[in-house]
């Protein structure tokens, strides 16, 4: 394996399945599946999960709420979905599940300790890390930046729904569309690559952490891009930009793209 501590960024909207709001049990299924199917191999897993299929703070504002306590509405969103894929994996018995919390609810959540969590982590325990920062002001992108390099991950693992990585264009409607294989973390923030938010984005490359942007819905993704091979597109601090035309056209060879 090439990692053996990964921390997974889903956002709200896997766990609500086709629906735009709530929960679906299929895609409750699924994520549990692909995280467990990581576990079996080894792999020491943390999860932060967003709040999006309930509410996101940006809404608030819309409706004259005011911006924090609409972060704050957000943030136990997160708690909510963590406490949901908590059950969810549980209920299957095949691994031990915690949720931490930024946000003290000491009767339902263990609070965020880094070195209990990586203790929990050592121990092969599935580690959900709610309530972002516990600050507002920021989606959970940052927050699971932050977590990642907090409990030492090697990596993190930027899931998303219906696109395969980072491409120059839309490749649904662009056919020259190239998908980013590699790209550096500077390319992403000139270019405003909209993979994760740029302080995510800043942060992981203050820290080295490697992120990977890949295709969710493909079954067994995540574990391919543990195990090493060239899933999506990783952003890291390669020396130069690496493209590729489309997926078919791979095995053709890359495409090296120079740094502007
Ligand atoms: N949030 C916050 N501080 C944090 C993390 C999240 O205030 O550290 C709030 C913010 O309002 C955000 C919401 O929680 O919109 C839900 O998170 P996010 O938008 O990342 O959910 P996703 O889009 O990933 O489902």
């Amino acid at each position: 394996m090439r990692y053996s501590r990964i921390l997974l960024k889903l956002s709200g909207a896997a766990v609500a399945g086709h629906s735009e709001f709530g929960f679906d049990p299929t895609a409750l299924n699924f994520i549990a599946d692909e995280v467990l199917r990581l576990h079996e191999a080894g792999t020491e897993v943390g999860v932060v999960i967003g709040g999006g299929n309930i509410f996101r703070g940006n809404l608030g504002t819309q409706w004259g709420i005011e911006h924090a306590e609409a972060d704050n509405i957000g943030m136990m969103a997160t708690v909510i979905n963590s406490l949901m894929l908590r059950g969810v994996l549980a209920s299957r018995g095949k691994a031990e599940v915690r949720v931490m919390t930024a946000i003290p609810i000491n009767t339902v959540a263990e609070p965020f300790i880094r070195l209990r969590a990586i203790h929990h982590m050592e121990k092969g325990y599935i580690v959900i890390f709610a309530a972002g920062t516990g600050q507002p002001f920021m989606t959970t992108d940052y927050p699971a930046v932050q977590r990642a390099i907090e409990v030492r991950a090697q990596a993190l693992l930027a899931a998303k729904s219906g696109t395969d990585g980072i491409y120059t264009a839309d490749p649904n409607r662009d056919a020259t569309a190239q998908r980013f294989v590699c790209v550096n973390y500077d390319t992403v923030v000139r270019n405003n690559l909209r993979a994760m938010d740029q302080s995510a984005v800043i942060l992981a490359r203050d820290h080295g952490l490697r992120l990977h942007v890949f295709n969710f819905d493909q079954p067994g993704a995540m574990r391919r891009v543990c195990e090493g091979e060239d899933v999506g597109t990783l952003i890291t601090n390669c020396p130069e930009d690496v493209l590729v035309v489309d997926q078919r056209a791979s095995a053709a060879g890359l495409l090296p793209v120079s740094q502007p």
